[in-house]
């Protein structure tokens, strides 16, 4: 079992002795959950799992919601013309309201139950389409090195890990890297966006992904551009398929 693996190990079991002593409690509302709620391990309660998940048909391209009996296999009309290296986009929902308070709270120090409840919801809810789709392993979107060194959590780690072990996949955690240190993306035009993320990201030397199926892990999806840059190096790398799961798609 690796080091990620034992920690979680004993921190389910310390889980298991915490539930004796305080009855489990939703991630995101802190209402008190029933018994019911363990037969899939997800902390939240009904009312947020129905607030959080969107109901209206997706674009398999981009994620975003498409109008009942579209075909999207090709994309949607707002990604269509874009030249994504993606080939799928498995969210839970769309980035606003509920959704999107839980993704700002998840990316707080000590927000793990709530990144790992998120992500366990969006695994239980896409467990086929995940399952079908037949990845060989999980890569997340990387921080610059000290961003890592300096903040203690990682959403999108947090989900990564959660969504590795749900869905029995390794987890390869440093193989994608940050080596140059950019400005947020959301504070820029869409134009400098792509620019920005010129040669920013890497996969570790001697890497190899041929003919490798990849889930790229983040927590937000907005333009799309981080992704498609990281997919690209996948590519490059070998990988032949490249699919993203997020927790929100940014209409
Ligand atoms: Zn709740
Ligand atoms: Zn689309």
């Amino acid at each position: 079992m690796s080091l990620a693996g034992r920690s979680r190990f004993f921190a389910n079991a310390m889980g298991a002795v915490a539930d004796v002593l305080y009855p489990p409690a939703c991630a995101f509302c802190s209402a008190a959950l029933d018994a019911g709620f363990a037969s899939d391990g997800v902390r939240l309660c009904l009312r947020c799992r129905g607030a959080f998940q969107n109901s209206q048909d997706a674009c398999l391209l981009c994620g975003m919601p498409v109008g009942p009996h579209v075909s999207t296999e090709n994309g949607c009309s707002s990604c269509r013309r874009r030249d994504f290296r993606f080939r799928r986009v498995i969210r839970l929902g769309i980035y606003k309201d509920e959704l999107r308070q839980a993704c700002i709270r998840a990316k707080n120090p000590g927000a793990d139950p709530l990144a790992g409840a998120l992500a366990g919801q969006l695994a239980a809810r896409h467990h086929q389409e995940l399952a079908d789709s037949k990845f060989d392993a999980l890569v997340v979107v990387p921080q610059f090195w000290s961003h890592r060194v300096t903040r203690t959590h990682h959403s999108a780690e947090t989900i990564a890990e959660v969504l590795a072990e749900r869905l029995r996949l390794p987890f390869h955690r440093r193989l994608l890297r940050k080596p140059k240190r950019t400005p947020d993306q959301s504070s820029l035009p869409r134009t400098a966006r792509l620019k920005n993320l010129d040669k920013a990201f890497t996969v570790r030397r001697g890497t190899k992904l041929k003919g490798q199926r990849v889930l790229l892990v983040d927590d937000i999806l907005t333009t799309g551009t981080t992704a498609n840059e990281c997919s690209r190096v996948l590519r490059a790398a070998g990988a032949e398929f490249v699919g993203v799961a997020v927790i929100a798609v940014v209409p």
